[in-house]
């Protein structure tokens, strides 16, 4: 049996075309959603993103900034930018780099935007509405990895899944996704992670499994079931062995073990990663629209 890659382009094409036409279809006179990243300056790690973030927004018609903190800028510089950017109309989407290093406090930070300008979703505000069901955005990642699952139409809905990896911004949010109940999705949930026992156990009888790990090769024939698909998540940089002195990006599972094994699987690169960008565009899109119906509601 070959194993079918579930490739994210085409979800992330029709997405962006979507956020496209939203923009585009706005009246005249009518600016344009805004989005600003912040992040730590020419160390982060994050720079990586920003490239990807600031095509993407060209490609759906967003303004887009990102803003480095000052070299010696502290915790409360951080949170007095933030209020900043939350009470500036111009700004619709802000984006916190993440994770911050000591002594910044990410959750106080994000903590200083309204839900809506929170468009990864990842301030306590819009996790407590997840788990309520009421969420006003919900982290990118997360939503991509479903709606992977729901494009190629994997077993879901009423079936046994894991979630591997628990993290605050990733693995969680996406178990709260599966096991909520939007239209499709009820799942059965299982979340593994670095103190799950047995992994191989923790998989047994999965039908789909998303990895949200970061560990390359931690997925194997040897634990994941016959037929199972996988959603892999995870990126890491490795040394390329093809070229030295480069690196590639590769994800959990061992693609060579999977062939042959897995039910399906998604690439990477090309796989989550391209739907994760077009799905946090869509927030962008989404942002805008609540905000700019509320200071229309608030002018009359
Ligand atoms: P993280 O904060 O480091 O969390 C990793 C999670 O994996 C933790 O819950 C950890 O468990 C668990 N874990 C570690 N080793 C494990 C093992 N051997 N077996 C089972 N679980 C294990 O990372 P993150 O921010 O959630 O990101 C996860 C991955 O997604 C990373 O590779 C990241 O680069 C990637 N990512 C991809 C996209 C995309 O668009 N494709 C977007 C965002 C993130 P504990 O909780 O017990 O420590």
């Amino acid at each position: 049996m070959a194993t079918a890659r579930l490739f994210g382009k085409p979800i992330a094409d029709a997405l962006n075309a979507e956020s496209r036409a939203t923009v585009t279809g706005a009246g005249p006179g009518i600016p344009p959603p805004s989005l600003v990243s912040v992040h730590r300056g020419v160390d982060s790690p994050f720079r990586f993103y920003l490239r990807r973030q600031e095509r993407a927004a060209a490609a759906v018609g967003l303004r887009f900034r990102d803003e480095a903190l000052a070299p010696g800028a502290g915790p409360s510089d951080l949170l007095a930018r933030l209020s900043e950017l939350d009470r500036d109309p111009s700004v619709h989407a802000v984006l916190l780099e993440h994770p911050l290093p000591a002594p910044f406090d990410f959750y106080r930070a994000v903590g200083a935007l309204r839900p809506e300008k929170d468009v990864d979703g990842v301030g306590t505000q819009n996790l407590g509405r997840l788990v309520a069901q009421r969420p006003i955005h919900a982290p990118a990642v997360a939503r991509a990895a479903l709606a992977i699952a729901r494009h190629y139409g994997l077993p879901v809905e009423g079936e046994r899944v894991v979630v591997v990896g628990r993290s605050e911004t990733v693995g969680l949010p996406l178990s709260l996704l599966l096991a909520g109940k939007a239209e499709g999705i009820h799942a059965t949930v299982t979340v593994a992670h670095s103190r799950t026992k047995d992994l191989r156990a923790a998989l047994a009888g999965s039908r789909t499994i998303f990895s949200c790990v970061g560990h390359p090769g931690l997925l194997t024939r040897a634990v994941v079931p016959e037929g199972a698909h996988v959603i892999d998540v995870g990126l890491s940089s490795v040394p390329d062995p093809a070229q030295p002195g480069r690196s590639i990006a590769v994800g959990d599972a061992d693609a060579a073990s999977l062939d042959g094994w897995a039910g399906s699987l998604t690439p990477v690169p090309g796989g989550v990663g391209p739907v994760t960008v077009a799905e946090l565009m869509a927030s962008c899109v989404r942002a805008w629209q609540l905000l700019t119906a509320r200071e229309a509601t608030e002018a009359r």
